[in-house]
């Protein structure tokens, strides 16, 4: 029996963060033994705001691709490649977009909010949803791995499926979000964690690094010295040793309640506890950063698979639109 297909993509934006690897990355590791997953950098759609960063482009790409590898992600069991290697994500977009009408893109709520904040007005910023609709069905995927602030995006791609199949002959199936099923990670302000805030931790950096980050984390702010009671509930860096402190949580919340444990004292534990965790990634990337020879032929060989599964798709389109002219 065929598998069933996943489809994930991210933006290029360079080297990851915990976010992106408790958020996204472990989640997808976790899948790629059970179904034949396509994982997508998705470079046009950077192009939406970093028209103008081109430069960078390559090198981010690269970052990208050394931490989906360094965070287990294997390109034997899913293809890992760069959206604009395969052309059929373009043309798949442009049938659609003779298809889908105007108001469905301006309703997104990302839209009307990122057009005003960042001033993005280009045609390509308004049609991106259903460019990321096209990344999603070229692949015919069932599922799509997203948190819960991102299942309204997929219903857009739901709607798109509808209505060619409703226009056409049944080509796609509707995907699904798959939830991931981590909490949000803190920044080291507190906030959540974001590239945008300057609050990450990076899994390129050093565990030197990662220790001077944790050192000016934002803790609970009544806990001012050793001795105040703590609320450990509401303290970020308690929030970081619920992911990565296995044993022992409950005993510092207690000790952090009852005044005995220091801040100090609390981020030094975090950091030992984050820097083992993270320990083998950052092996694992060193080591490929060493050789990017295997890391440029894991996108080759990925866009080669990727390309075979949208070829086929754009197949199953034409015909079904009446598009073949070739007898
Ligand atoms: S002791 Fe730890 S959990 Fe308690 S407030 Fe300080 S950093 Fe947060």
């Amino acid at each position: 029996m065929a598998r069933e297909v996943v489809l994930s993509g991210m933006q290029p934006t360079g080297k990851l963060h915990l976010g992106n690897y408790e958020g996204a990355l472990k989640n997808w590791v976790s899948l790629q033994d059970d179904y034949d997953m396509y994982c997508c950098i998705v470079d046009w759609h950077a192009l939406t705001s970093m028209f103008n960063e081109t430069e960078q482009m390559k090198a981010s790409i690269f970052e990208m691709a050394v931490d989906y590898l360094a965070s287990g992600l294997d390109g034997e069991k899913c293809a890992i490649f760069v959206q604009s290697q395969v052309k059929e994500h373009a043309e798949l977009y442009l049938l659609f977009s003779m298809i889908i009408p105007i108001p469905w893109l301006e309703r997104v709520p990302s839209y009307k909010e990122k057009s005003k904040s960042l001033g993005l007005d280009s045609y390509g910023f308004l049609g991106y949803p259903l460019l990321q609709a096209a990344d999603i069905l070229i692949y015919r995927a069932n599922y799509v791995p997203v948190g819960k602030d991102q299942v309204a995006h997929i219903e857009l791609t739901r709607e798109v499926a509808r209505r060619f199949n409703g226009f056409y002959q049944e080509v796609f199936p509707e995907p699904q979000a798959k939830l991931t099923k981590f909490a949000e990670v803190p920044g080291t302000d507190g906030r959540k964690m974001s590239k945008s805030y300057e609050n990450i931790i990076s899994l390129a950096d050093t565990p030197e690094e990662t220790a001077a980050k944790l050192k000016t984390m934002f803790t609970d702010p009544e806990k001012l010295r050793m001795g105040d009671p703590g609320h450990p509930e509401i303290c970020p860096v308690y929030a970081l040793h619920k992911i990565y402190t296995g044993e022992g949580l409950e005993k510092i919340a207690e000790t952090c309640r009852s005044g005995e444990l220091g801040c100090v004292a609390d981020k030094k534990h975090l950091t030992e506890s984050i820097n083992d965790a993270l320990a083998p990634v950052r092996s694992m990337r060193a080591e490929l950063v060493g050789h990017p020879d295997v890391v440029w032929d894991v996108l080759n060989d990925g866009a080669k698979r990727a390309r075979d599964r949208a070829q086929e798709t754009m197949d199953m389109v034409r015909s079904a639109m009446g598009l073949t002219y070739d007898s």
